[in-house]
């Protein structure tokens, strides 16, 4: 546990004044130009992929990096209210959605009944992603690195999708006023592929 106390003091004896000047100025208020929503996984690290700094993404982490359908509600949202907020409030530029290789959430569509009911809500949440397994399991897919790989890409697709049930983002979009960009992120090699809506393949950033 010790070794959490230690990074917040090198983190300010040395990054804070490395970046001092940043954050004074991003101090009182909040201009971010992208809304980043990712999987929780250890291994994402979205300011390290983007080199970005502080200040320039609004982060949603959540298993499997998944959006909830647009749907008025009740309850406590934590995903779909941070959407709200980023997109009205802070008027990002840009929604991207980066899923990754090896993703834990994604594998977990195919868990039997029997794990899933030790992870109930887990179980629950990864319903978001049920049009995913229904695909996948048609496309019959025999090798499992590819049924891996082909779950975590289409799994970002829909989830786009799904960005475009909330109606101010399907307006701001047709309008040409908010982009919707797909990631895939591949842990070992830190290659990143973007997604082509026209020709709906992730195409290597280079
Ligand atoms: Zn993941």
């Amino acid at each position: 546990m010790e070794y959490l106390f230690d990074g917040v003091k090198e983190f300010n004896t040395r990054d804070y004044l490395e970046h001092k000047e940043l954050f004074e100025k991003i101090g009182k208020n909040q201009d971010p130009h992208t809304l980043f929503i990712g999987c929780s996984d250890s291994r994402i690290v979205p300011n390290l992929i983007t080199k970005t700094l502080p200040g320039e993404l609004f982060v949603i982490r959540n298993i499997a990096n998944l959006v909830p359908m647009y749907r008025t509600s009740e309850e406590f949202l934590s995903t779909t209210s941070a959407i709200e907020y980023a997109v009205k409030i802070l008027h990002v530029d840009n929604i991207l959605v980066c899923g990754h290789s090896n993703c834990g959430g994604c594998n977990a569509l195919f868990m039997d009944d029997k794990q899933g009911q030790e992870i109930p809500h887990t179980h629950k949440w990864l319903e978001l992603a049920s049009e995913v397994k229904r695909k996948i399991e048609i496309a019959k897919i025999k090798d499992p690195a590819e049924r891996e790989w082909k779950t975590e890409q289409l799994n970002i697709v829909e989830q786009m999708n799904h960005l475009l049930t909330y109606p101010y983002i399907k307006e701001k979009f047709e309008k040409k006023k908010i982009n919707i960009l797909g990631w895939y992120y591949i842990i070992e090699t830190g290659e990143v592929f973007n997604y082509d809506t026209q020709t709906n393949v992730f195409i290597k950033i280079e």
